[in-house]
């Protein structure tokens, strides 16, 4: 397919779904990441051909010869996003060309063929509508959206592949939160970092986070819930946590967060924030801020709240700060008031319970 073209999908019905019942029980405590819907979305690509054999099918493993280019050199991409049901009962997507168009962007980082953004949304739809009674129905359940492509060629040579496969499942997720939002604690690794200047920070391909789980495994033996990444040139700059871009709230109504300089993933929810945040009226930077300032900031006041924001748990406050040497609070460790508010407008915004003035949800 050349780029305006547009990729018919073929339909092959699951001939065994999920029965209604076993769905019920599955959709009643999903979790998050185990359980999955009755099809998924694959279309392939190779050099010369552009994409073809756009297919919505039953899922199913995907055969692969052991010397497929990926399971030796990782060109992975992926994405993220949740389908939301609506107070009238439809299905939701929050802003789904914007991961579209960080799917190109990871594929141009990753050297792998670009999928057309008309494509990727229309892939989702698919998917969507064909699992839709796999959108959890409670207040606070989701399906999260997983598109993904990798490098199928079969060659040992490292260089670009030249066969790919683009696929999209789908994953209810319950509550990450249950019994209230919690305040999280970070741990701050003094010896890994995620990704330097001219590396792949920018990209969502799974190798950043293969390079990611000692140091969070290391956050988890010290009693924390998520990594905070520092640049990797100084030590000094707060990159962002292990998979959330990462605010801090100053008393002068000012929000700050590390700009986008490569090294850090360009969050759909971060991008959000910051437009938020200015219309209702609060100064918005993107700076750089230092872990010694966070330090010194939260023990003088003047840094008010620090919280995580991303797909997954949407906006989650952070109240504690560890590091080899000790630790300190944030806000007395407890969820500051314009976190509350800022991921209460974002939740409703996403679940069709307020206006959507910027054209976001789908
Ligand atoms: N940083 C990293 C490393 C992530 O994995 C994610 C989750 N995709 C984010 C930030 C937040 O991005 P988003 O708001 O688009 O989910």
């Amino acid at each position: 397919m050349s780029g305006g073209d547009k990729l018919d999908f073929e339909i092959r019905p699951n001939p065994a779904p999920v029965s209604a019942a076993d769905r019920a029980a599955l959709l009643a405590n999903p979790g998050f990441g185990r359980v999955f819907t009755d099809h998924m979305v694959t279309i392939r690509y190779a050099d010369g051909k552009g994409w073809y054999d756009a297919r919505v099918e039953a899922r199913a493993p995907i055969p692969m010869d052991p010397a497929a280019a990926v399971l030796h050199y990782a060109q992975e991409i992926f994405e993220g996003l949740k389908a939301y049901r609506t107070g009238d009962g439809g299905v939701t997507l929050f802003r789904p060309e914007a991961n579209a168009a960080r799917f190109v962007a990871s594929a141009r980082r990753l050297a792998m063929p670009e999928l057309p953004p008309a494509t990727f949304v229309e892939s989702l739809r698919q998917l969507v509508e064909i699992d839709r009674d796999w959108v959890p129905e409670d207040d606070d359940g989701s399906l999260y959206l997983r598109p993904f492509m990798f490098a199928s060629e079969v060659f040992l040579g490292v260089r670009p592949a030249n066969e790919y496969l683009y696929a999209v499942i789908a994953s209810p997720a319950g509550a990450y939160f249950t019994g209230g939002v919690k305040p999280i604690t970070v741990w701050v690794s003094p010896d890994y970092t995620r990704a330097a200047p001219g590396g792949t920070g920018a990209a969502k391909c799974g190798g950043n986070y293969a390079a990611s789980l000692v140091a969070q495994a290391e956050a988890i033996e010290a009693g924390c819930d998520q990594v905070v990444f520092l640049d990797a040139v100084e030590r000094r700059f707060v990159d962002e946590l292990g998979g959330m871009n990462v605010f801090f709230v100053y008393d002068d109504n000012t929000l700050v967060t590390p700009p986008l300089t490569g090294t850090i993933l360009p969050g759909i929810t971060r991008d959000a924030v910051l437009t938020l945040a200015a219309e209702s009226g609060h100064r918005v930077a993107e700076r750089p801020v230092s872990f010694a300032d966070w330090q010194a900031d939260a023990a003088s006041g003047r840094l008010r709240e620090v919280f995580a924001c991303g797909t997954a748990a949407v906006i989650t406050p952070i109240g504690g700060v560890r590091f080899p040497d000790g630790e300190f609070l944030v806000g007395g460790g407890e969820p500051g008031r314009f976190t509350m508010a800022l991921r209460q407008q974002l939740v409703d915004i996403q679940r069709g319970r307020a206006e959507d003035r910027h054209g976001w949800v789908q």
